[in-house]
């Protein structure tokens, strides 16, 4: 039995043999910790009859726990430096597929029917490159793909931002489209040491529940987000001040106040105090309006 891809002594034995440098930009920084790996599988609650995208699989640390749990398993990377390595670590497992591409130039509606025919709900796990996270995140929320979990290894501080409250300072535009979409959860904050070669930043695994339907209904989506966007423009505002400058900046105050009082927001507030609902609403009102 071979030892697993994930021990430090394995990584760097193939990382040698394959003459591997590390590439800063493309966010290469490979998992050696079997506690913080195992972590992250169980967190997807996988099983024979499920499918798991991981997203830059690197030498496939993740991937072969992935491959022992899921009955699908496909692998997105950028680098075509790895695919060699790749194939030969997962040459055990016939159910994984490995992807060379960029995951935010891929048709995922059509991979996703391509690759998960058979399964019974997919998840996607994944230890994500840091300096794309957002746009990645956003890209599989916004699709509305038939996702059940979204468990990745991020940035702590883009994690607690992800799943603050309304009311503290880690509250606000990120915050608001990641709980449209899902039910984020903190699972754990994970130290430098479980990467080679390690992060300047400290790290944390999330996990998206993705929800059926939004967490609350507005007439018009792309509104709803313009709303929550201009509301925050300036954190140090109020709701009323960032509203009349992106909405009204040629008007007088009288026609804010009245919609704002109308979707029940005091016209002092600021954005980060203001709840889904409270957006949805606001949004909802400004939209008849006629805005
Ligand atoms: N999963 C491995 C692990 O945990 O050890 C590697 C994780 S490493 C943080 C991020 C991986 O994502 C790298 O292998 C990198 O080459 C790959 N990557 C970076 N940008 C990507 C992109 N746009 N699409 C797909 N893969 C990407």
């Amino acid at each position: 039995i071979r030892e697993e891809v994930s021990t430090p002594r394995r990584t760097k034995e193939i990382i040698q043999r394959h003459g591997f440098s590390f590439k800063k930009s493309l966010g290469q920084n490979f998992l050696i910790d079997q506690n913080i790996l195992g972590k992250i599988v169980a967190a997807a609650g996988l099983d024979d009859t499920k499918g798991a995208l991981e997203i830059g699989p690197g030498i496939g640390a993740l991937t072969e726990k992935l491959a022992q749990e899921a009955g699908k398993v496909t692998a997105v990377e950028i680098d075509q430096r790895l695919l060699p390595i790749l194939e030969e670590v997962l040459e055990p497992y016939s159910h994984v597929n490995v992807i060379h591409g960029d995951v935010l130039k891929l048709d995922l509606q059509a991979l996703f029917a391509a690759e998960f025919g058979g399964v019974n709900g997919v998840s996607v796990v994944a230890n994500l490159p840091y300096y794309v996270t957002t746009p990645i995140l956003m890209k599989l929320l916004e699709e509305k793909l038939p996702l059940e979990h979204i468990v990745v290894m991020i940035q702590k501080e883009v994690a607690e931002r992800m799943a603050a409250a309304p009311g503290g300072k880690d509250y606000g535009s990120l915050s608001i489209a990641v709980q449209y979409y899902s039910v984020p959860e903190l699972i754990c904050t994970v130290p430098h040491s479980v990467f080679i070669p390690q992060p300047n930043v400290e790290s944390a695994v999330i996990r998206l529940t993705v929800r059926k339907t939004p967490a609350v209904a507005v007439k018009d989506e792309a509104f709803f987000f313009e709303v929550v966007q201009a509301s925050f423009a300036q954190r140090r505002k109020t709701i009323s001040n960032n509203l009349k400058s992106r909405f009204f900046p040629k008007e007088g105050r009288e026609r804010l106040e009245n919609l704002l009082e109308e979707a029940g927001i005091q016209s002092s507030r600021r954005a980060e105090t203001l709840s889904l609902d409270e957006f949805a609403k606001l949004s909802d009102t400004l939209l008849d309006a006629g805005l």
